[in-house]
């Protein structure tokens, strides 16, 4: 693949944020497409004008002053012969202030509010009057600060001449070519370069609220295209993928995956069954394997991940198990250790885990372990991924909660398996490789990705043509449903009674405090406060308090206390309640925990919720999950807010919440900064344009076939130096 020009040297603030902006090349600029438009091809009259209109007026400033009170501003009044209105500035330079000087005629663009003033407009964009009127309507650019809209609109208007903008579709033979759009509402005379020209100046007759919502048929064409781009990068990096070597791991017969079976305290569900063979099938083929496994909170997901670690490290290679927390990482440790490592003592293998936190002898003595090969299974958070951990032969790589990390964590744990290219051999013969030329093949890991936040299935398939898909789509038996209710917070006391009785039968009960985006310290003095209070409210009761500034090994002392084995009797030391932050989000395993309040649930995602209720109902216990909200100063909840937690009560199946995630935040949103790390569709829009995503994905592969060089011209223009990403 082409290597995307190098950068030129960014030299004036402006340049470098557009380059923040990812604006490279002249083709980058002209793909920047406005977020709105503004009519400067007339003007109005202010005799004209009504209220709350945002009109552009030519007029003669007739008074001009700086004023004090109530705080400083400048305040410039102008006259067009039909009406005078007032400007109003309460940030300004000298220059400008030059500029609106008593006489100077000026053509001033904003909303214009009415009151006992006269008509007033507040922080208008000005400039001399002269010079026609544009013909076509002023773009509205995204854009960051220091980046001013002039500056942003003479690029893209150079990258809009300079960039090279012919088509790359097909003109005919394929189902999805030129000759063919029309079928799908995309009329084939608007071409990639009359859609930009169009949308960067467009008519002032034009409907605007064809350009507002995209659905004019110069939207549709970028749409499309940005879709093509997608699915042709996708599919590239899947064949690319199937050209790479990865070790072929066999389970054997009496090996370690039919040993960790047998030991198993349970017979595993027919879903974690078929999906356990999904995954062996995978790690048999010399391709690497490119899998998610979602399932639903409380699925199974950690023994599926184990009997894949299993048949890996049987067949003598490495496997890595990342988690998003360290809580977690030592939950799956000492669960994955109570199953595999009497199994792997007789071997000699050993485990080895890495997190942050850790000390440095420590470490230091695993990192050693990994690197000879004696670890035969790593676990760890973030820092299995540094660049200090070298893995003498990984061979399968498991990413528990996948949509907590970024792409670019991701492909750096897959470049691990390249660590130490030295001390390997891949026995497999040596199939042709794409990247043909190069000295010795590149060998991966294959890869294990498992989520509890699902992608919808059907845009999953459609939209990550590079993954293969696996569901858990049961839970194991005995788990009586989670029963959740909304509770006012002016009725805590009934809240804290609810708990008494939880605690009464001996179970344990989760308080979840509010996640406040502005502060981490203000979360914090809310679980102490709310941690205080339960202590008071609950004599005689162990309530812990857990939270994410806490040092790691006082955070696994609280997590002992709580996670502490129910059965025995004499557990008096054994924590009640456990009040934390969201640090317990994700993958938290405490059977016994029947009861699960969230503080403030109106602040919560969706996802999250649904997460966090996960944490409960794992033995057979009825449990419950109370949403405490507030209404705060507002007489209601706000309209998402409301259809969160009617989701959260009308269902507990995740992937109904996953699909009304995706109703109330969009796949724009659901896919981009949750799933990847990055955003990933400008433009396009999954929930209202599968017709063009249907039409991408029949196209893609036939493209690729048969007029590779239109398909890599495409996916660079689109995507660039992204491309690489996007594989992840
Ligand atoms: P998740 O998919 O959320 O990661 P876990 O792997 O943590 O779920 O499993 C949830 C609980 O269910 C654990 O206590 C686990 O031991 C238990 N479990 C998993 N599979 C089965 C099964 N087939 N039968 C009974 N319990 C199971
Ligand atoms: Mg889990």
């Amino acid at each position: 693949m082409p290597a995307t020009p190098p950068a030129k040297p960014a030299t004036s603030p402006a340049q470098k944020a557009l380059l923040k902006l990812g604006l490279r090349r002249d083709i980058d600029l002209a793909l920047h497409l406005p977020l709105r438009y503004e009519d400067e091809t007339r003007i109005v009259r202010l005799a004209d004008v009504r209220e709350g209109d945002t009109v552009q007026v030519e007029a003669t400033v007739t008074a001009c002053e700086v004023t004090f009170r109530p705080r400083r501003q400048l305040l410039v009044t102008v006259d067009d012969g039909s009406d005078t209105c007032l400007l109003r500035f309460f940030s300004f330079y000298p220059s400008q202030q030059k500029a609106l000087a008593v006489g100077a005629r000026i053509r001033a663009r904003g909303e214009v509010r009415g009151g006992f003033a006269g008509l007033t407009m507040m922080h208008p964009s000005f400039r001399a009057a002269g010079g026609e009127l544009p013909t076509a309507l002023t773009p509205v650019y995204p854009t960051v600060a220091g980046l001013p809209q002039a500056y942003l609109r003479k690029a893209v208007l150079g990258g809009l001449a300079h960039a090279d903008l012919s088509d790359t579709l097909p003109a005919s033979g394929l189902p999805g070519s030129r000759e063919n759009l029309s079928k799908i509402g995309l009329q084939p005379l608007w071409s990639l370069r009359e859609s930009l020209s169009f949308l960067h100046h467009p008519a002032p007759d034009v409907a605007l609220a064809t350009l507002e919502d995209h659905s004019h048929p110069a939207w549709q064409r970028l749409k499309a295209e940005e879709l093509l781009a997608q699915q042709l990068s996708q599919l590239q990096a899947k064949r690319a993928r199937a050209g790479l070597r990865a070790p072929t791991l066999q389970p054997r017969r009496g090996g370690l995956h039919e040993q960790l079976l047998a030991v198993l305290p349970f017979t595993l569900t027919r879903a974690q069954h078929r999906v356990s063979e999904e995954i062996a099938r995978d790690l048999a083929l010399p391709a690497p394997m490119h899998r998610l496994l979602q399932g639903d909170v409380g699925s199974g997901k950690t023994v599926v991940a184990a009997l894949a670690a299993a048949i890996c490290i049987d067949a003598g290679w490495q496997c890595a198990l990342m988690t998003p927390t360290e809580i977690l990482a030592g939950q799956h440790f000492t669960k994955l250790l109570g199953w595999l490592e009497p199994l792997l003592a007789p071997l000699g293998l050993r485990t080895a885990w890495l997190t942050g936190s850790q000390k440095t002898k420590e470490r230091r003595e695993m990192l050693a372990l990994i690197e000879s090969g004696e670890a035969a299974l790593v676990i760890g958070t973030h820092a299995v991924i540094q660049d200090k951990v070298v893995f003498k032969r990984l061979a399968l790589a498991i990413i528990d909660e996948q949509h907590r990390f970024g792409v670019a964590q991701r492909l750096a744990l897959r470049s691990k398996a390249n660590s130490a290219p030295g001390a390997l051999h891949v026995p497999a013969p040596t199939p042709a490789l794409p990247r043909a030329g190069e000295g010795a093949p590149q060998r991966e890991p294959h890869l294990l990705m498992m989520t509890a936040t699902p992608i919808p299935r059907t845009l999953a398939m459609s939209y990550y043509a590079d993954l293969e898909v696996s569901t858990l789509d049961e839970l194991p038996p005995g788990r009586t449903p989670v029963v959740t209710k909304l509770v006012h917070e002016a009725r805590r006391d009934e809240v804290v009674e609810r708990i008494r009785a939880q605690l009464a039968q001996g179970r344990q009960v989760y308080w979840v405090c509010p996640l406040i985006e502005e502060s981490e310290a203000l979360d914090l003095v809310n679980a102490t406060q709310t941690h205080a209070a339960l202590s008071e409210a609950l004599p005689g009761v162990l309530v812990g308090l857990l939270h994410s500034r806490m040092p790691a090994a006082e955070k696994r002392a609280v997590m002992a206390l709580f996670t502490g084995d129910p059965g025995d009797a004499g557990a008096a030391g054994r924590m009640g309640v456990l009040v934390s932050t969201t640090v317990i989000e994700v993958g938290v395993d405490v059977p016994n925990a029947s009861l699960m309040v969230i503080e403030h649930a109106e602040r919560f995602g969706l996802s999250q919720l649904h997460q966090l209720r996960g944490r409960v109902g794992r033995g057979a216990a009825a449990s419950a999950c109370v949403l405490l909200y507030s209404t705060g100063e507002a007489p209601r909840l706000g309209e998402t807010a409301r259809a969160r937690l009617k989701a959260m009560v009308e269902t507990g199946d995740g992937f109904e919440i996953a699909r009304r995630d995706l109703e109330i935040r969009g796949p724009g949103e659901f896919l981009g900064a949750r799933q990847s790390g990055a955003p990933l569709l400008r433009f396009a829009d999954l929930a209202l344009d599968a017709d063009l995503l249907d039409w991408a994905r029949n196209l893609a592969p036939r493209m690729l076939d048969q007029h590779p060089e239109l398909a890599e011209k495409h996916v660079q223009r689109w995507l660039g130096g992204r491309a690489e990403y996007l594989k992840a």
